[in-house]
């Protein structure tokens, strides 16, 4: 039987658990198709798409370093793909390639999986890379009552800022502020987790009933939730249960069916600490 085929394709992908994410929802949904992870070479990442289309790929999702230039790839975007200037999800159409980015949606599905209430929340946003990028406009469109964008380089917290400024309440500064009062939302974008380290920020921006958010995942806790647990935060998420929401919104783009995530989240979780 030929089955539909799709793939995650970036660089590094040997870790990728995006197969084992996607597999799960297909046999959920009872759909037949194939997904595989695709190393790409660094300077051939359209090359590595266009023959995959041609092999009959009908989507692919797309991680680091290439979702920038799968936002050139794609002929047309979604409004979430348009400002963060970047892609995600890559899917065949007739007349072309369709690019959204569905990372900052499947931030807020995420958070509200955990019911961390965000209508008329005061958030605190930590890192202004890709990741912050692609999160600003599902956060305002949630809702959320004012948005602080923090990052080590306050400069590139201000090019998001100038980014939104017209759809909310945004300011920017580095993480070095002077904070009035605890966030109820603290989210941290930034990649520090990554190298064992927690931004250089005061407990001050953390209070008795803040939820606080590390996009980062892993099998232990991060250092940046480890520490805000100790400041006394109400809730700590790491971003595993981002990684299966935006899966599962890129699936429904292929596949027109929005699948259940909450058995996929317990496999990923078992996975990691086997
Ligand atoms: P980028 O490389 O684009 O940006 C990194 C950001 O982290 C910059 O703002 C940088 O600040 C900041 N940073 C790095 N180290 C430190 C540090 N020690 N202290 C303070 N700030 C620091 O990365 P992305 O935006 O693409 O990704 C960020 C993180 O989000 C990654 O860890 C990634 O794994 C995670 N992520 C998770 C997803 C999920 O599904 N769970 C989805 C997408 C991303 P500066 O500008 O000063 O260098």
């Amino acid at each position: 039987m030929i089955m539909d085929k799709y793939a995650v394709i970036g660089n590094p992908i040997a870790h990728s658990m995006s197969p084992l994410i996607h597999r799960q929802f297909a046999e959920q949904t009872g759909q037949e198709l194939s997904y595989e992870k695709i190393l790409s070479p660094l300077e051939h990442f359209s090359e590595t798409v266009q023959d995959f289309i041609r092999s009959g790929g009908m989507g692919c999702n797309v991680t680091l370093p290439f979702k920038e230039q799968a936002f050139q790839l794609a002929t047309r975007h979604s409004e979430d793909a348009e400002l963060a200037g970047a892609v995600n999800t890559l899917s065949c159409e007739e007349e072309g390639i369709f690019g959204d980015n569905t990372d900052g949606e499947g931030l807020i599905n995420d958070l509200k999986y955990h019911q961390v209430p965000l209508t008329k929340a005061r958030v605190l946003l930590i890192g202004a890379g890709g990741a912050a990028r692609g999160v600003l406009l599902p956060l305002l469109r949630a809702g959320v009552d004012a948005l602080h964008i923090a990052n080590r380089t306050p400069s590139k917290a201000q090019d998001l800022e100038k980014l939104v400024f017209k759809k909310g309440n945004v300011s920017a500064s580095g993480l070095d502020n002077k904070w009035s009062q605890p966030f109820d939302i603290i989210i941290n974008a930034s990649s520090s987790g990554l190298s064992g380290e927690r931004p250089d920020i005061s407990s001050e921006i953390i209070g008795q009933e803040t939820y606080v958010y590390d996009m980062v995942y892993g099998q232990q806790q991060t250092p940046f939730n480890q520490w805000a647990e100790q400041q006394g935060a109400v809730k700590v998420i790491d971003g595993l249960g981002m990684l299966v929401e935006q899966a599962a919104l890129s699936f429904s783009i292929w596949r027109g069916v929005m699948p259940d995530t909450q058995s996929v989240r317990q496999a990923l979780r078992n996975n990691l600490s086997a």
